[in-house]
């Protein structure tokens, strides 16, 4: 059964120099970078992170009550490479590592930083 999952994006970063996703829906796709070895994945939602300071959690909160009232269980939620390259080059606001912990207590699934390297 493929693995399905939510992917977070950078509302500074998505469609500058990340147009369309095309990078996150290659890695995934063709199963390079954190897709490794992952077998089938399947994108079952994208989320911004809500722009600047990041309020994120409840965005993901309501993706997963729809994703849920249609019968689609999330296996796993990512940040983008464009979130990463926030927090490293451009003072992301966000608490990654804060919000990573809720999101894996609230909604009970792995939270992982970084997708592809292109
Ligand atoms: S890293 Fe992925 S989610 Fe983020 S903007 Fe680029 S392609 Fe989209
Ligand atoms: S810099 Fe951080 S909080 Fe601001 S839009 Fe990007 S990921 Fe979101």
């Amino acid at each position: 059964m493929a693995k399905k999952i939510g992917i977070v994006y950078c509302e500074k970063i998505q469609d500058a120099s990340c147009v369309g996703c095309a990078k996150c829906y290659k890695a995934v796709n063709e199963n390079t970078f954190a897709f490794e070895g992952a077998g089938e994945v399947r994108v079952v939602f994208k989320c911004g992170c809500g722009d600047c300071p990041g309020l994120v959690v409840p965005r993901v909160d309501l993706q997963m009550t729809v994703l849920r009232s249609l019968g689609v269980e999330v296996d796993e939620i990512y940040f983008g490479t464009c979130v990463k390259k926030a927090t490293m080059l451009m003072n992301c606001p966000m608490n990654v590592e804060g919000v990573t912990r809720v999101m894996q207590d609230k909604f009970g699934v792995p939270v992982h930083m970084g997708t592809h390297d292109y």
